[in-house]
């Protein structure tokens, strides 16, 4: 059988500049798709409208633009998305799997709640039972959870591996919509990643841990699942991941130091793909990508070396 066009996507939150491991991710989606004659999208992450803006989304456009990632679509801003994650729930709902969480923060967040080992909880499915007569009686608008299961999902991850999860004990019952009504990250990004036909995701390592619980929701909405890739995160000298806060690392900074060409070696020689960190465009560089090159250790940036690399 012929294999389908790889259809991947960048899918940045319009929050701030990018930075240097945003950047990372985009070079290395853009590559695995463009290697192989496939398309990209583009898709503003922007549910969370008190952080994202419009000026942010098209400074990242130009900044993709002046990485010389290109893209054939951009699809539509989640924050534009109700109806579609609207028919989405109502198809869960249909099928008996969300129920309405009542639950504050604090008994969330409570000390008696089991929590994993890097911090996050799991959901003991408090409200999973209600009877109709408990749920009228609160006054508050619920959050909406969907039900999970025990079986043990594989992500075969093209840069991490195989990584295991089940979801009911690692996560329990999911939210997947809010109590003021807004749709939740792993329930847009599945439904857009499905409605735009996306066959690969490649993203920072800090996701591995949705993939499955969008694997699973692709499952329950009938959506294929598409192939992983997360790849390693950026740190500071420190030890930090870098984020929205190291200045000195965002693309306004880094612009002025450097050329698109001589960003794209430094991070394909970080990422494994080249021997030296020379200069060198996305182009070039898709003639000879392959995952097999790229490891997945986290990436320690030595921002004195990068600057005068440029
Ligand atoms: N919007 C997310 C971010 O900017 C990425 C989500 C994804 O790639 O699935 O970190």
């Amino acid at each position: 059988m012929a294999e389908l066009t790889p259809v991947g996507r960048f899918a940045p939150t319009p929050s701030g500049r990018m930075h240097l491991g945003n950047v990372f991710s985009a070079l290395l989606a853009w590559l695995s798709v463009r290697s192989r004659g496939g398309r990209m999208i583009l898709r503003m992450e922007d549910l969370d409208t008190q952080r994202t803006s419009a000026e942010f989304a098209e400074t990242l456009r130009e900044d993709l633009r002046w990485l010389g990632l290109d893209y054939d679509l951009e699809t539509p801003a989640q924050s534009t998305r109700k109806q579609a994650y609207d028919r989405a729930f109502a198809a869960l709902e249909a099928r008996g799997l969300v129920y309405p969480c009542y639950c504050t923060r604090s008994q969330l967040h409570s000390v008696n709640a089991p929590h994993l080992s890097d911090g996050t909880y799991v959901y003991p499915g408090t409200c999973r039972s209600l009877t109709e007569a408990q749920r009228a009686a609160f006054t508050r608008p619920p959050a909406w959870r969907v039900m999970v299961d025990s079986r043990e999902w594989v992500v075969q991850d093209r840069v991490q591996g195989e990584y295991r999860c089940v979801l009911s004990r690692d996560c329990g019952d999911m939210v997947v919509r809010r109590a003021d009504g807004v749709y939740v990250y792993q329930l847009a990004v599945t439904v857009d990643d499905g409605e735009a036909g996306v066959t690969e995701v490649v993203r920072g390592m800090d996701l591995l841990s949705s993939a499955p619980r969008q694997m699973y929701l692709q499952e329950l909405l009938g959506l294929p699942h598409p192939e992983y890739a997360h790849v390693p995160m950026l740190l500071a000298a420190d030890g930090r991941r870098l984020s929205k806060r190291d200045r000195d690392l965002d693309l306004g900074e880094l612009q002025k130091r450097m050329t698109p060409q001589q960003l794209t070696g430094w991070l394909a020689h970080a990422a494994g793909l080249i021997a030296r960190a020379e200069a060198v465009s996305p182009r070039e560089l898709a003639k000879e990508f392959s995952w097999d090159k790229i490891h997945g250790a986290q990436i320690t940036v030595d921002t004195q070396a990068l600057l005068q690399n440029g």
